[in-house]
């Protein structure tokens, strides 16, 4: 099933409308704005609802909506006929009038896609034996997967917005620089931004890969429902991507949400910080598939048998995927107390192994935690994005970056 079948039917939430400002020097903004309402409503949205919802003059809307057919990215798709007064037509996004790339480097599978501007992944890839390249050759090595995926997805070079890269922290964002990030040692140092760029003539984005996760989920969340969210990256490491009023929160250094030495269990494993049970080490893949006394081989079919394994309520695999969503609950609830957000995403490749045994327990767990403060239920659930979510939402940040409306931009823009 595609992302956005499974994202339609959610729920709205009123009261958290953007309206738009009648200003000229706000224009861009209106021009996103528009946009964005556009492309959540795949029926298409008429300029009388879109001039309801965001408070934008007729006369206004009118030079908005021409703008944004002018540049191909919507289309008039038929009229309907709704009580009196002419006809009303349709406005639809066009979605092959942009496309972005979007890289993901993580130290498992090296994954590369391409999106079209309603986010739909229209081609995908490994980029195979990436971890046996010489340094010096890496970024070459990423720049030949670009050109083969534009090629292969068929589309036209000059309708491409760029290239976003996720990748595991720390990295420096203002340079879009990788520094060390401890599961990636051949990417120490190395100076994606620019030398990507370079080497494929198209701008590149940087991004944490939890935070890239966070956008993609957000970029597919029709409802516009994640405003204030998380998510739960659990992939070879585990991070916290985060938005607070409908914008992700990246930190003053683009390093935010890392969550992995808060203590879920006093009694667990001890973790290279000096404390015992920190989050990251007590789900760690290989501590998981050692507490269940697996010699262990390839840690991919070692998680699928501890899945199986577990479906027998006697088997220490249960026991030992019990105890990892509490672990994990127990993460969730804290940073909750913290932040207080209305929807707990989880999601990255260990998730989606272990989600047919572990959501249950995560969510009953979430509910039921002594350590809640939260007032109402908290919402949690699985990615919509799914496996590749880190890939797609790193292409999201390309789409999000030149057509997401955000008032802070238009702060800015002022
Ligand atoms: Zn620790």
């Amino acid at each position: 099933m595609r992302p956005r079948d499974r994202a339609a039917g959610r729920r709205v939430r009123a009261g958290n409308m953007r309206t738009g400002s009648n200003l000229p020097a706000v224009g861009e903004y209106n021009q996103t704005l528009v946009l964005d309402l556009i492309r959540r409503s795949p029926e298409g949205l008429s300029r009388v609802e879109l001039s309801a919802r965001t408070g934008l003059s007729a006369q206004t809307l009118s030079n908005v909506t021409r703008r944004l057919a002018d540049d191909g990215l919507i289309i008039e798709a038929g009229k309907v006929i709704s009580g009196p007064g002419k006809p009303r037509t349709l406005l639809k996004l066009e979605p092959r009038s942009r496309f972005a790339v979007g890289v993901h480097l993580d130290p498992v599978v090296d994954t590369i896609v391409v999106v079209d501007m309603a986010g739909e992944v229209i081609a995908h890839d490994e980029i195979p034996g990436l971890r046996e390249v010489a340094p010096g050759a890496l970024v070459t090595a990423v720049a030949a997967a670009v050109d083969a995926i534009v090629d292969r997805a068929n589309v036209p070079r000059e309708l491409v917005l760029g290239v976003g890269v996720a990748a595991p922290g720390p990295f420096d964002a203002r340079g879009g620089r990788l520094l060390d990030p401890p599961l990636l040692p051949q990417w120490h140092n190395v100076n994606v931004r620019e030398d990507l760029g370079a080497a494929t003539g198209l701008p590149v984005i940087v991004e944490k890969d939890v935070t890239a996760a966070m956008v993609g989920e957000m970029w597919f969340d029709r409802s516009d429902v994640l405003s204030d969210a998380m998510f739960l990256y659990y992939g070879a490491g585990v991070g916290m991507g985060l938005a607070v009023a409908g914008a992700p929160v990246r930190g003053r250094t683009g390093n935010a949400g890392g969550i992995a030495h808060v203590v879920v269990d006093p009694e667990g494993p001890l973790c290279a910080c000096g404390s015992r049970g920190c989050l990251g080490v007590s789900i760690e893949p290989r501590v998981l598939i050692a507490e269940a006394g697996y010699v262990g081989g390839d840690p991919r079919s070692d998680l699928d048998r501890l899945v199986r394994d577990a479906r027998d309520p006697g088997h220490p695999a249960a026991g030992v995927l019990h105890r990892a969503g509490e672990r994990i609950a127990r993460a969730l609830v804290i940073t909750n107390n913290l932040l207080d957000v209305d929807e707990v995403v989880l999601g990255g490749p260990v998730w989606e192994r272990l989600a047919g045994v572990l959501a249950d327990v995560v969510a009953e767990r979430v509910a039921s935690d002594p350590a809640s403060t939260a007032t109402l239920p908290i919402i949690v659930r699985r990615s919509v994005v799914g496996v590749d979510v880190a890939a797609v939402g790193a292409a999201c940040l390309m789409l999000d970056g030149a057509f997401a409306a955000r008032p802070a931009r238009m702060m800015i823009a002022l």
